[in-house]
């Protein structure tokens, strides 16, 4: 079988103005360090032993995959080449382009020092009030009051006013405009930097990603503009996809001989994603279902492919890597 480990943030928090769910660098090092001497680090562009490890039930090893294209993945791969070891890279094509993904913008509201998630939700909610927006909640078109008394959503990540301004501003508010007027005021009010200043802060540009290629890393597509594939469909799905592939062919990211890869933004997927996946002749999907990737008679599970969060093999109270305990 084969772990994939994902990662997002690798940094040390207080080198920023703002806290995330963060793999500390030293951290970081300690986890390659103990991957590599329990098993093996396959190589992503090695089809062949990747399929073995899918295929061995007694056997296992790592893969080791990065999300976001965040600046701090710079130095990982800086880290993983001295050691000879490669990785999957999954930038997004709009952190290319000065912009902030809203998933950022919202880690970064989320995560300001000393700001009370309930004054976040205020803040919100007043906007929502005086321009009239509605949201979506259980496929109904509700105002804030109503989405906030009966939103039910729980999951392992976040407590619940936290999880509601996720949503809310991930997806919930009904319009893009909407939704991005609203993130747009947050961010000046919260943060108050030019977004451009904090984009090429927070993600890697293009001269760092073909560093990070001459050091032997690969490239997958995480979509042209970070969205969820779920709200989409069949075609505005292959926009997403074929186009942000595309774009990292012509950056010279993916090379002629190398495995196809998609990891889907928020691990949303459905028919029509796997479908894509097929017809763009891509070799492997990546999901955020938790676990060990092993596979299975249905063709179609080399797309539905889960990972283990970082955390997994991290022993928090005694601050160390550990195996996952199955
Ligand atoms: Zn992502």
């Amino acid at each position: 079988m084969l772990n994939i480990i994902m990662y997002h943030y690798v940094r040390n928090n207080e080198d920023y103005f703002y806290d995330t769910f963060s793999r500390r660098k030293d951290e970081f090092e300690a986890q390659i360090d103990f991957f590599r001497r329990s098993s093996e680090i396959v190589d992503p562009a090695d089809m062949e032993k990747i399929k073995y490890y899918l295929n061995n039930h007694n056997e296992e090893a790592y893969l080791l995959t990065f999300d976001d294209g965040y600046k701090d993945h710079f130095y990982c791969a800086k880290y993983l080449f001295d050691r000879n070891i490669r990785a999957f890279f999954f930038p997004p094509i709009s952190s290319l382009n000065g912009e902030i993904l809203d998933i950022n913008s919202i880690h970064m509201i989320i995560g300001v020092r000393g700001l009370k998630i309930k004054k976040i939700l205020k803040v919100i909610s007043e906007i929502c009030l005086s321009s009239n927006f509605l949201l979506t909640l259980n496929k109904q078109k509700v105002d804030i009051n109503t989405y906030l008394e009966n939103f039910k959503i729980v999951d392992n990540y976040d407590d619940r006013n936290t999880l509601m301004i996720k949503r809310i501003l991930q997806k919930d508010i009904i319009g893009d405009d909407n939704r991005k007027f609203i993130i747009d005021i947050l961010i000046k009010k919260f943060i108050g930097e030019k977004s451009s200043k904090i984009s090429s802060e927070l993600y890697l540009n293009i001269d760092d990603l073909q560093k990070m290629k001459n050091m032997g890393m690969l490239f997958g597509s995480h979509g042209k503009t970070h969205r969820w594939l779920t709200n989409l469909n069949y075609f505005e799905q292959k926009e997403e996809i074929e186009k942000s592939l595309k774009t990292l062919k012509e950056l010279q990211l993916i090379g002629s001989d190398e495995p196809m890869s998609m990891c889907y933004p928020f691990g949303a997927y459905d028919s029509n994603t796997i479908k894509l996946m097929g017809d763009l002749k891509i070799d492997l999907g990546f999901t955020t279902d938790i676990g060990a990737s092993m596979a299975t008679n249905k063709k179609e599970f080399i797309f539905k492919l889960p990972r283990w969060d970082t955390n997994h093999f991290w022993d928090n109270k005694w601050r160390r890597p550990c195996v996952f305990v199955k």
